[in-house]
């Protein structure tokens, strides 16, 4: 049983890669993000103060996260990926906590590097598709889709994030930045930590995730 964490800044394509590597390798995707946009979709009282959150470019409280966390894990069997969590120190040390008294551990912790020009550029362009969750970026001819704006797989017209763009990106940044890039540190330390990079094409940045995972 795989335990995986993903730490990246903005769109550096942990979510491509975990939701790829999941398939690989039979695992459970966690995506942090995902189910906080669930929460927006439920149109209610917390689902409007985390669209808030979110598109002013910070993180959503610890406390709402690891809620919500622990009820994604409580129906998850076997091995799993988390896109998105921890994202900062507090929600590292929680998460040491909850696998110490599981009995489990963290096997390996993915750092796609990528610097803030490039994710900017990933950001502005990126789109995905609704069914599959695909991402495509208009703005970079090697991740364009095939036809415009519809989804190679399934047919269906892409869509942006309310998130995605030019200033909230500057603050989602800054965020990742000073919240998020301690944790680098923090599993550096415990040996867990290996990176990628992120400027890669998709493929190799797969490849190389899969040499670590298999090694
Ligand atoms: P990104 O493309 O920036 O990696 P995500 O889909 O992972 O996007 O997250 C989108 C937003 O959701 C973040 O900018 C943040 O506001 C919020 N979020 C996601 N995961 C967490 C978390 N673990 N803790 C706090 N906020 C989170």
């Amino acid at each position: 049983m795989k335990s995986i964490v993903f730490i990246a800044p903005p769109a550096a394509g942990k979510g491509t890669q975990s939701i790829r590597i999941c398939k690989e390798y039979h695992l459970s995707h966690i995506s942090t993000g995902d189910l906080l946009r669930e929460e927006i979709n439920h149109d209610s009282e917390i689902g409007k103060r985390i669209k808030q959150i979110i598109n002013d470019g910070f993180l959503v409280s610890d406390d709402i996260i690891l809620s919500l966390l622990m009820r994604k894990l409580e129906n998850i069997k076997g091995g799993y990926i988390l896109d998105g969590f921890p994202r900062n120190l507090n929600q590292a040390i929680k998460y040491d906590e909850i696998l110490n008294s599981q009995n489990k551990k963290l096997d390996y912790v993915i750092y796609i590097n990528l610097d803030k020009e490039l994710s900017k550029k990933r950001i502005i362009g990126r789109v995905s598709c609704p069914q599959c969750g695909n991402v495509y970026n208009n703005m970079l001819e090697e991740n364009c889709p095939q036809k415009e704006n519809i989804c190679d797989n399934c047919q269906m017209p892409l869509i942006k994030r309310d998130d995605d763009n030019e200033e909230i990106f500057e603050k989602r940044y800054e965020t990742y930045i000073s919240e998020t890039a301690p944790l680098i540190d923090y599993y550096q330390q415990k040996g867990i930590l290996f990176e990628i990079d992120g400027s890669l094409l998709k493929d190799e940045i797969f490849k190389k995730i899969c040499e670590v995972i298999n090694d």
